[in-house]
């Protein structure tokens, strides 16, 4: 049939062999338009802008993927890394005074941060629950990251209205972000500040299916009304878990990244061998006493995760 002049897109939507994409010019510009992908071209995401033409009835074809800035990836139900969203400016990692944060959590998600190449801020959400209790844990915690050089934000989706708080608003304007962080913090609340149409919230959250093997990793794009994008599905809210090399956390940890390659011994495992660049650095304070517990308790979690994986083969 007849198609269309080539012009510019971006996939919003993914559904197996369909993807949605928005026309971002030419005839159909700000329209979406559900297009098949010519075979040739590797595998595609929702954040991904492509080249495409336009066929018969709002379907198209798309011929090109544009080169990528960055690519968010997850684990599928055997291990494999499956790509989920591309192009993203921030992930915003949430916590909250409650359920109390965990170190190790907050440094994994920060690990695939630093190994995706896509920055993180970290948002205390509610922060009308902080109190003498627990404030000082808090402040702690967000210091030690601060002091790393992560933007740290604060705010509180439930005090919200039915205005976004200016600073989650400052936040995600005229940038494409993605929300991470444990069950409870506040993910969804936060985002439905951000998109209170009714339609694009049931789209936001409808995907999740539990932790079957048929858990969707599907990602959608929305477009604030504030300006800005916001991709969202449960594969993205708990993309952190997934398997790495000791070198790729190494990497993952700003302050032992310096130190890769200072240790004495090449096979070093920077627990009391000697001459250890990282024990050296946690002796006199560049590395923290959370950090350094936190990067041996991930180095040992995907070890035992790869023996598993090894003894499945
Ligand atoms: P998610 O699992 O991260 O998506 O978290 P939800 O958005 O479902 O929120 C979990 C619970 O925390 C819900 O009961 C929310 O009403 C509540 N919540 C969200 N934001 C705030 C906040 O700023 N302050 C307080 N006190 N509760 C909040
Ligand atoms: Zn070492």
């Amino acid at each position: 049939g007849e198609l269309g002049p080539e012009v510019q897109g971006l996939i919003i939507a993914h559904y197996g062999q369909q993807l949605d994409v928005e026309a971002l010019e030419g005839e159909h510009q700000g329209t979406v338009v559900r297009c098949f992908v010519r075979a040739n071209i590797d595998s595609l995401v929702t954040g991904d802008k492509v080249i495409w033409r336009s066929g018969k009835n709002l379907t198209g074809v798309i011929v090109a993927r544009c080169e990528r800035i960055n690519l968010l990836q997850r684990p599928d139900n055997f291990g494999a890394l499956k790509p989920v969203a591309a192009n993203i400016d921030y992930i915003i990692l949430v916590i909250a005074p409650e359920p109390e944060p965990h170190d190790n959590l907050i440094d994994r998600y920060l690990v695939a941060s630093e190994t995706t190449d896509i920055p993180a801020i970290l948002l205390l959400n509610k922060t009308d629950l902080i109190n003498d209790d627990n404030r000082s844990a808090i402040d702690a915690l967000l210091a030690r990251y601060e002091a790393l050089g992560y933007q740290v934000v604060r705010t509180s989706a439930a005090l919200a209205g039915n205005q976004p708080p200016p600073e989650l608003e400052a936040l995600v304007k005229d940038r494409t972000t993605v929300f991470v962080g444990q069950s409870g913090v506040g993910k969804s609340s936060i985002i439905q500040t951000l998109l209170p149409d009714e339609e694009l919230r049931v789209g936001a959250v409808s995907q999740s299916t539990g932790k079957g093997i048929h858990t969707t990793t599907t990602a959608k794009l929305f477009h604030l009304p504030i300006g800005g994008d916001l991709i969202d599905s449960p594969g993205i809210r708990e993309f952190g878990l997934w398997h790495m090399t000791p070198q790729e956390i190494e990497y993952g940890f700003r302050e032992i990244r310096d130190l890769m390659g200072y240790c004495k011994f090449r096979n070093c495992r920077h627990a009391g061998d000697p001459g250890c660049a990282i024990d050296a650095a946690a002796e006199d304070g560049r590395l923290s006493p959370e950090r350094k517990r936190s990067f041996h308790r991930i180095l040992q979690a995907m070890a035992e995760q790869q023996a598993r994986g090894l003894k499945l083969a």
